[in-house]
């Protein structure tokens, strides 16, 4: 018996190598197949008579299989099919490349159906490789609306439909885990219908309702879950942290720049935060060098003002260490300022032994504490952690967010940082009650960055172009994609295309190298000779997208540009136009594809991070772009980015929950929130 909690492997037509794909899709049980939903639909419900075909259109046809016969075709490498299909109408041939198979399961005589293009020209029209299917039971692949799903390699659209339409009924099994009440205030179709119809709908109206109800579930769901925590969260107290104002005032004057009013707000709402002694949920998201960091400097001053400690923690050596210096420059006149990575233990400028570092931090001694994951180390404790910071959210997992903020013996305030650049309005409909500081202006007297797209035959002339930027004191970056996937952490790539800019291209430069196989002090000393201008460019892999900041860089090029998002080009062209110097981005790509190359044009007309991630969206499901990984972003499988009114009712709905019933009256809805994993951000 087949159940929804059967494995996919236990089905028939399942053999291990289309489970291994299944599960590459995430799909292991009856139940996973049956919550697969389709992307789109291609609407092959209109039977057209064969004579009414028209060219370049899809369409479906039913008729009678006359002859059907299969030959290689002229250059013998490819299987061909060809077909004579007639009805009352007329006839048409159909033509299937390297589908052997057909010619087997389709006879003279069969009745069928048949949905797809219609190709050739006024003397040679032919349908091109249809789906087909022989009429009789009720059509799956044609002459209805088709549901299209995201693929893997080897998988077929047939296969999966197949696989789905086969358990579907089952559906009929899944209990409904949203409270009857809501579902019928909202009049949303029962959970039973909406899977069902959401893979084999008979009309539009029907697709429509399926993804409501659909989408408002997963919406209500996240939202009840960040509103719960937010309760919870919300009934424990954390430090009460006074505002010293004058203080503030004169660190912001003593800046070298005057903060943007996007970081005055920000660093405001922080403060007005910690001062009530709730504890602090914030996400700064600014776009990468909207100076970020000061503004989370201003909030630890303030917390070391208050004789309390703060941990930051930094995704990267490298970036704690710059982090460090930085707030060393800033603030190290009037604080302790620590250092503590894998390798490196410094209090104000000093090398320390561990036992000595991990002393003074458990004493208080140490106001601000910079770091690595060496943070979360158990041995590291604080005498009162106040405030943690989390620079680049999106690089650290959920449980590591955690285990830090443990170390306060009360609950800490939380600030994470981050450049992903997810639009207010989704952030609030995905987070809910997460509070949100947008640092979106830059800051004044930033040229734009001019980005353009290098083809191979233009190579020489950028290497000339940045030659003379090298000359006129200048730095260059050069980012490398992983090639080989053995190769994960780019050592390979990247030592080559080194080998090659030292040794052919560049051999008057000093270059430095940075890869992620490198030692902790190798990698320091690469940094730091291209931060000191020793080396006036550093090739690189991705270990440079996060944070760092080099103001002397005007160039970057990036190679295998194709192989990275939008978003994450973005990130990478962050790293110069950090200074008012005019800056450029080359991105070299041998792709001749088309779309790849409209998708890296892209980066040429925008300079904005939250349209470019939108973009990115339209090329890429939201799971796949940069940062949004950890966001929960990647658990909307079906509701989107425009959903506004659907996450309006949804949040007042889970509102509405919150204050009339009891979770543990709702067993089904407890065990969906345990098990959505989204639950990154507030926890
Ligand atoms: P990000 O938001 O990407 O983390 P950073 O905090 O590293 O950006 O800031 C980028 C650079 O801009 C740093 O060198 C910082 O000193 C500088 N900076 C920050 N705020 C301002 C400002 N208001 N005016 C000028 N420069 C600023
Ligand atoms: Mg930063």
């Amino acid at each position: 018996m087949i159940s929804l909690e059967t494995k996919v492997k236990e089905l028939n037509k399942v053999g291990l190598s289309t489970y291994s794909k299944l599960k590459r899709l995430g799909i292991e049980t009856v139940y996973d197949l049956i919550f697969y939903y389709p992307f789109r639909y291609e609407d092959f419900s209109k039977i057209t008579p064969i004579k009414n075909l028209e060219i370049d259109s899809l369409a479906t046809v039913v008729g009678q299989i006359e002859l059907i016969s299969s030959r290689r075709s002229f250059r013998k490498r490819k299987v061909l099919i060809e077909a004579m299909v007639t009805d009352d109408t007329g006839s048409i041939k159909v033509i299937w490349f390297n589908q052997p198979w057909i010619a087997k399961s389709l006879k003279p005589g069969d009745k069928v159906s048949l949905s797809g293009k219609v190709s050739g020209d006024l003397i040679n029209v032919y349908l091109n490789s249809p789906e087909y299917e022989k009429v009789g039971k009720s059509p799956t692949h044609t002459a209805r609306i088709v549901p299209i799903y995201p693929l893997t390699h080897g998988l077929s659209q047939k296969q999966l439909r197949f696989l789905i339409k086969s358990v579907i009924s089952l559906a009929n099994h899944v209990a409904d885990y949203l409270p009857a009440p809501i579902v019928k205030k909202q009049s949303l179709l029962s959970l039973n219908r909406a899977v069902k119809n959401i893979h084999f709908p008979e009309n539009k109206n029907d697709i429509d309702g399926a993804r409501k109800r659909l989408a408002f579930d997963e919406l209500f769901v996240i939202q009840l879950w960040s509103k719960i925590l937010r309760k919870q969260l919300n009934e424990r107290k954390s430090y009460r942290i006074v505002f010293f104002e004058n203080e503030t005032k004169e660190f912001v004057a003593n800046l070298p720049f005057t903060l943007t009013d996007d970081q005055r707000k920000a660093a405001w709402e922080i403060i007005i935060d910690m001062k009530n002694g709730l504890p602090m949920n914030r996400l700064v998201e600014g776009d990468v060098g909207s100076g970020k960091t000061i503004v989370a400097a201003i909030a630890a001053y303030n917390i070391a003002l208050n004789k309390k400690q703060s941990a930051f923690l930094s995704p990267t050596e490298i970036l704690a260490r710059q982090h460090f210096e930085t707030f060393n420059s800033l603030l190290g006149s009037l604080l302790n300022i620590g250092l503590l990575t894998g390798s490196q233990r410094i209090i104000n400028g000093e090398n320390v032994s561990k036992s000595e570092f991990l002393e003074k931090c458990k004493k208080g001694e140490i106001d601000i504490i910079i770091g690595t994951h060496a943070l979360i180390q158990k041995s590291v404790e604080f005498d009162q952690l106040a405030l943690v910071v989390v620079d680049e959210q999106h690089r650290f997992g959920v449980s590591q967010r955690e285990e830090i903020k443990q170390k306060s013996h009360k609950i800490a305030h939380f600030l994470s940082l981050t450049a992903t650049p997810i639009p207010r309005s989704l952030a609030l409909t995905v987070y809910g009650d997460l509070d949100l500081s947008i640092v979106r202006q830059m800051p004044l007297g930033r040229k734009k960055i001019i980005t353009k797209v290098v083809p191979p035959e233009k190579r020489i002339a950028a290497y000339d172009f940045i030659n003379r930027q090298i000359k006129a004191g200048r730095q260059v970056f050069v980012v490398c994609p992983l090639i080989d996937p053995s190769d994960k952490l780019g050592a390979k790539s990247v030592t080559e295309e080194f080998a090659k800019l030292d040794k052919q291209v560049f051999p008057d430069l000093a270059i430095g190298l940075l890869h992620g196989k490198m030692k902790p002090m190798e990698k320091e000393k690469a940094m730091s000779d291209f931060v000191r201008g020793q080396t006036k460019m550093l090739v690189s892999t991705s270990v440079i997208e996060v944070g760092v900041d080099v103001k002397n860089a005007s160039v970057i090029m990036i190679e295998g540009a194709e192989r990275f998002g939008l978003a994450q080009l973005h990130q990478f062209r962050g790293r110069v136009g950090r200074n008012n110097y005019q800056s450029y981005c080359f991105l070299f790509s041998d792709s001749n594809d088309l779309k790849t190359m409209e998708r890296l044009n892209v980066m040429s007309e925008c300079s904005d991070g939250f349209e470019l991630a939108k973009r990115d969206l339209k090329y890429r499901g939201a799971g796949q772009i940069y940062g949004y990984e950890q966001s929960g972003l990647a658990s909307l499988k079906i509701a989107t980015l425009d959903d506004f009114v659907l996450a309006k009712s949804a949040s007042s709905a889970a509102e509405d929950f919150i204050d009339n019933y009891k979770l543990e009256d709702f067993p089904k809805l407890g065990e969906k929130l345990e098990s959505m994993s989204f639950s990154s951000h507030l926890e």
